[in-house]
């Protein structure tokens, strides 16, 4: 769904999944003058988690205006968030996202940065990528081993090595740009990036007549290019004359900030009083959690992944529609060396009171597999 509307014609941003990908673990952000696109890093939704959560913390903290250093120490409080949420179990350990974010006050862009997702300027009709790549590949070519054309195909093109998520003191790039009315901002995930070459992207930029036409093609184009990954485009036009409309104003016109592709409109402050009881509610559910979160942190089980054992820690199912499960390890055991009953028992989890217990029987199940002939080549005696 693209945010944009009559009323806010200079500005547009979508989010697709692509082709390839199953879910969109990309978020991005348009609260003018704030925008935002971040690419979450970790599979099986904690990626979604690690980007929504960023720009959402991005929001809370952002300066009125188009400051830097404003835009950086709110970046900060969103690497923050994401490493606080991973710590208690929202998400898992690992996950990670970039975060490129801008602030548009007239011809003054502020930007805040850490990643591989990008910002261009269209700067009388010559496209400038504004960041840097925190990536191997954009180290690679920065050093002049590797041409911007070969790093958009290289096999670690993804390897990102600076990004939300995993160190308390990462510091983000942060500097202000003067821009000319007329120019054209685009902010945008490696989905984009690496299916289009930028001459291709400048192309579009130059020639769609709003911003919404464009990022409509430009995520048109990347999926006609094979839409490997999650692409997520936001397109604002600079002009002198913009309304500088502060985050106050445009949260008393209810102003939607676009999340992982949904619209999401922030409460009015009508709905304040609905909202506190439904926190409370919240909150006390919360409090069942936590004490079950708490009892769950000191159990382990065994369960399978990907055909070898795994250790958890946590408890096998859910409580309150929650998984209390942590992935501690996956060991190098085959399930399929083990006895026939061990193996149906892992299927479905097998509880025991520690960490140190579970990795007791991962030992035990080790020397097992390395005894076991394999099941399929010898019917085993076990009842
Ligand atoms: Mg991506």
């Amino acid at each position: 769904m693209i945010a944009a509307s009559r009323r806010h014609e200079w500005y547009a941003g979508a989010s697709d999944t692509g082709l390839v990908r199953p879910g969109n673990e990309d978020a991005y952000l348009m609260e003018p003058p704030l925008f935002a696109v971040a690419d979450g890093l970790g599979g099986h939704r904690a990626g979604e988690i690690a980007s929504t959560i960023a720009v959402e913390t991005l929001y809370a903290h952002a300066p009125k205006h188009a400051d830097a250093k404003g835009l950086a120490r709110a970046v900060r409080a969103a690497n923050a968030a994401v490493i606080e949420a991973a710590e208690q179990g929202r998400g898992r350990e690992g996950m990670g996202t970039t975060l490129t974010a801008a602030m548009v006050d007239g011809t003054r862009i502020a930007l805040a940065h850490v990643g591989d997702s990008r910002a261009y300027l269209l700067a009388r009709g010559e496209l400038v990528q504004l960041t840097e790549d925190h990536s191997l590949v954009g180290d690679m070519v920065r050093s002049g081993t590797l041409s911007a054309e070969a790093a958009r195909v290289h096999p670690n093109r993804s390897v990102i090595t600076r990004a939300l998520g995993s160190d308390p003191n990462m510091v983000a790039d942060a500097f202000e740009v003067d821009a000319s009315p007329g120019d054209r901002l685009l902010l945008c995930t490696d989905g984009l990036t690496g299916m289009l070459e930028d001459a291709a992207i400048a192309e579009v930029l130059r020639t769609a007549p709003t911003p919404k036409a464009a990022v409509a093609r430009l995520i048109a184009a990347a999926n006609d290019a094979g839409g490997h990954d999650n692409i997520t485009v936001i397109v604002v036009d600079i002009g002198a004359d913009r309304p500088r409309d502060g985050r106050a104003g445009a949260a008393e016109h209810g102003a939607p900030a676009a999340v992982a592709g949904e619209s999401v409109r922030r409460p009015r402050r009508t709905w304040l009083a609905r909202l506190a009881w439904a926190l409370a509610l919240v909150a006390a559910v919360g409090t069942a959690v936590l004490a079950a979160q708490s009892y769950a942190r000191s159990q382990a089980y065994l369960a399978v992944v990907d055909g070898r054992v795994a250790v958890y820690r946590g408890v096998p199912g859910e409580f309150a529609g929650v998984h209390l499960r942590w992935l501690e390890q996956v060991t190098d055991v085959p399930v399929s060396e083990l006895d026939p009953v061990t193996a149906a028992r892992l299927e479905r989890g097998i509880r025991v009171d520690s960490l140190a217990a579970a990795l007791d029987l991962v030992a035990a199940y080790r020397s097992q597999a390395a005894r076991e002939p394999s099941p399929s080549v010898a019917p085993t005696a076990t009842p």
